[in-house]
């Protein structure tokens, strides 16, 4: 029992606390940079903090025909859970029924990489970006069913598609178009918050899945070179800057209308650059609307 007045603290202190996601290797899973997962979860938002756990280096062979883990086995696998903590064991493991990930009701996690690698590059996602948006997906799933005895993961997912974190994906171009979109449509973003799941996580977990979405600059500039009129003009002004290096070279006259010349290029191309990241920021952000 709580005494009469405590429960507004205590409601206060559950809203201030900090979820620790705790990230670890289950069996080799070295080509992900899980401290990189780490960044992308705790630059978004302040409410959940990833961070990378100790790895468990052997998880022995699958325990169906060889090819696949039970859930029972590939939770057995994972080390001792701090009560506060959600665990996220982050695998190579093919898991039975062909799942891309398995969650605990008490806050354990294994998003498989296994079949990840294809659906990876359909969506233009890393490898680090799929398992932070797996992760924060399952979690919101754990949350849910957390906050009430009768709520299971069936009452959240939805057949329908709408690129929502809870569509039900079996076929493969269904899933990448939830990876690439990830949002939480307004229905299952309602369960959510009526269900009770802290009001400061799931915009958190939102957060997190925008900056997945926002294009970088690096991100954007790479993809605007694949595209002929970006790349023309671009390649236009470098051109012109190395003509007029060349000329300065050879004739050894380093003059003022050069230094300007190649000024006005400069300004130019960050320009161009800036702009082609803006236009592709606006896009990402039409998508997410859509
Ligand atoms: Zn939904």
């Amino acid at each position: 029992m709580t005494a009469p007045g405590l429960g507004g603290a205590t409601l206060m202190l559950h809203h201030l606390a900090v979820t620790t996601l705790k990230l670890v290797e289950l069996g080799y899973a070295g080509d992900v940079d899980l401290p990189l997962v780490c960044r992308i979860i705790n630059r978004a938002q302040k409410s959940l903090k990833a961070k990378v756990g100790t790895s468990v280096a052997t998880i022995g062979e699958p325990d169906i025909s060889g090819i696949a883990y039970t859930r029972a086995s590939i939770f057995s696998l994972l080390p001792d859970r701090v009560e506060s903590e959600i665990l996220i064991g982050v695998t190579h493991a093919p898991l039975s029924g062909n799942l891309f990930s398995m969650t605990t009701p008490v806050g354990e996690i294994v998003p498989s990489l296994h079949g990840s690698y294809e659906l990876c590059e359909l969506s233009g996602r890393t490898l680090e970006e799929y398992i932070a948006q797996s992760a924060l997906s399952e979690f919101l799933q754990i949350r849910f069913c957390q906050s009430s005895e009768g709520h299971t993961w069936a009452d959240l997912v939805h057949d329908e598609v709408r690129g929502c974190l809870f569509d039900f994906v079996p076929h493969k171009p269904d899933k990448v178009h939830k990876l690439r979109r990830g949002w939480l449509d307004p229905q299952c973003r309602a369960k959510l918050i009526n269900a009770g799941v802290a009001d400061d996580e799931v915009p958190a977990a939102e957060a997190v899945i925008r900056a997945i979405q926002r294009p970088t600059l690096v991100g954007s500039f790479l993809d605007g070179i694949k595209r002929p009129g970006f790349g023309i003009l671009l390649g236009g002004l470098a051109g012109g800057g190395l003509v007029n290096l060349v000329t300065t070279a050879i004739t050894n006259a380093f003059s003022a209308t050069i230094l300007v010349s190649l000024g006005v290029i400069a300004v130019a191309s960050v320009a161009l650059v800036l702009g082609n990241w803006i236009q592709a920021m606006r896009a990402a952000r039409a998508r997410i609307r859509r």
